[in-house]
């Protein structure tokens, strides 16, 4: 870390300002040499929270106007002395300001360099690095709720919490291990064994927000699927006309015909009308078929279409078995007609069952509440913190995995030195979640998926 780094901060397109970020011991010198504040200060000598107007040159040549903004280290993100170089935004000339500022005498950050360097010089953990990067690519309310979660330390708290507590139990282990003639107070098999359990719970909860987390951040994948005619494309329709802004909003998204992302209250639905494919004729049919078939496989949510004025048919039978013990919500559909379907008999496959009125929006709002029971979502607890990314779940998972261990050496009556191992391997999972001894490789790894200037 004794070299200075240096990159573009802000993205790349047109904008009003753009930032050059320095990072590192040279950072005043280097912005000294290509920075002239008009007032004729002495940026060397410049003190922290500060800014400067003035002009970048290149050997005489005036570049651009620039506010200069000054962080004295410790005091800034990475920790280290940092100058923030404001331009204007076009892509021309940050790139022509950032090649002043390596002729200079700095080095090219790499991808999520400054954040790295934050967390090598204690400035954040990782987890709150992994934060700052969910944060960034967050595309929807809920996934800026979660991403904040990470990054303001609630994440870490837990796990810090979860990892004190299997620490007492191995030292009160060892200690009637080593001593076992001392007045240690009596260790209970069973106290050890509640404390295990409810690092358990405390476990699988972190575990499931991930999954909430990620439904949050990128919308929830949702099928809307049932028999032809039941009224799928409508309510489709209906959905998207609640707020179609949001499609615009969200970068990236799939504008095939079947896809809508949806804002419904709280929560982001990608919907997919898989079954509009099958109602099209033959070969077409067929990949529509399998294609549905993967749809419905791979949806986080499956919103289940009946007919109110048909009874259950086979092809509808074959749907239920398919989406139990899946969050699904059925959806009875055109409760505006006479009633031929028996709902008590679908009440007892699934529990999430809304009766409603697609043409007319009738039901909408009971249709959200069965979203939210179905997905869990009501029950998300974000003081918690919510885990963010493949590689936190990774570690939450070995973690549950080795305190599960302990538990069952614990009920076999297997001796203390042997639970000790499970434990041990626990804490040492969630020791890399938190980077508190994640490998310079797991390090790395994360960083390499930050953007450069981050
Ligand atoms: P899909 O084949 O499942 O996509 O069904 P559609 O959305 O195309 O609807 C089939 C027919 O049912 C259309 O004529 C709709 O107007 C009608 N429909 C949809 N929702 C309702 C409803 O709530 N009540 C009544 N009476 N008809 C509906
Ligand atoms: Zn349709």
């Amino acid at each position: 870390m004794d070299t200075t780094i240096a990159a573009i901060a802000t993205p790349l397109a047109m904008g009003g300002v753009g930032m050059i970020r320095i990072s590192g011991p040279e950072s005043y010198e280097i912005a000294g040499k290509v920075f002239s504040p008009v007032s004729g200060k002495d940026v060397r000598q410049q003190k922290g929270y500060t800014a400067l107007f003035g002009h970048i040159h290149d050997r005489g040549r005036t570049v651009d106007e620039a506010v200069a903004l000054f962080f004295r280290a410790p005091h800034s993100y990475t920790g280290e002395d940092v100058v923030e170089l404001s331009c204007h935004g076009g892509v021309a000339v940050l790139r022509e300001v950032l090649r002043c500022v390596l002729d200079a005498g700095a080095v090219m950050a790499g991808p999520g360099e400054f954040s790295k360097r934050a967390v090598l010089g204690g400035k954040m953990t990782l987890t709150q690095a992994e934060g700052v990067m969910e944060l960034i690519s967050a595309k929807t309310r809920q996934g800026v709720a979660a991403a904040l979660s990470a990054m303001d330390g609630r994440l870490y708290r837990t796990t810090s919490a979860i990892k004190q507590s299997l620490l007492e139990v191995a030292a009160q282990m060892a200690a009637y291990v080593d001593y076992p003639d001392e007045d240690i107070p009596d260790l209970e098999g069973q106290v050890l064994g509640k404390t295990l359990g409810l690092a358990e719970d405390r476990l699988a909860a972190l575990l499931d927000s991930f999954d909430t987390g990620k439904m949050l951040q990128q919308g929830i994948e949702t099928a809307i699927v049932g028999r032809p005619n039941v009224g799928k494309s409508t309510l489709m329709n209906l959905l998207a006309g609640c707020d179609k802004s949001i499609v615009t909003q969200i970068p990236g998204t799939t504008r095939d015909v079947v896809e809508e992302v949806v804002e419904l209250g709280e929560v982001v639905l990608r919907l997919a009308d898989t079954a509009g494919l099958r109602e099209t004729d033959d070969p077409v049919e067929r990949i529509g078929v399998e294609r549905s078939v993967q749809k419905l496989d791979r949806a986080a949510l499956i919103l289940a279409l009946f007919d109110y004025s048909t009874p259950l048919a086979g092809e509808d039978w074959e749907l239920l078995e398919k989406i139990a013990g899946r969050p699904a919500v059925v959806v009875v559909n055109k409760t505006d007609l006479p009633c031929a379907i028996d709902l008590d008999e679908l009440r007892e496959k699934v529990p999430q069952v809304v009766l409603m009125q697609a043409s007319s929006g009738q039901g909408l709002e009971e249709l959200q509440q069965a979203i939210y029971t179905a997905t869990a979502l009501g029950h998300l607890d974000m003081d918690s913190g919510v885990l963010v990314g493949e590689r936190q779940r990774q570690s939450a998972v070995q973690a549950l995995a080795a305190v599960r261990g302990a538990r069952q050496a614990l009920q076999m009556g297997m001796t203390y030195d042997a639970v000790a191992v499970d434990i041990d391997a626990a804490v040492e999972a969630l020791s890399e979640l938190t980077g508190e001894s994640a490998s310079q490789q797991v390090i790395d790894t994360v960083f390499a998926n930050f953007c450069v200037g981050k």
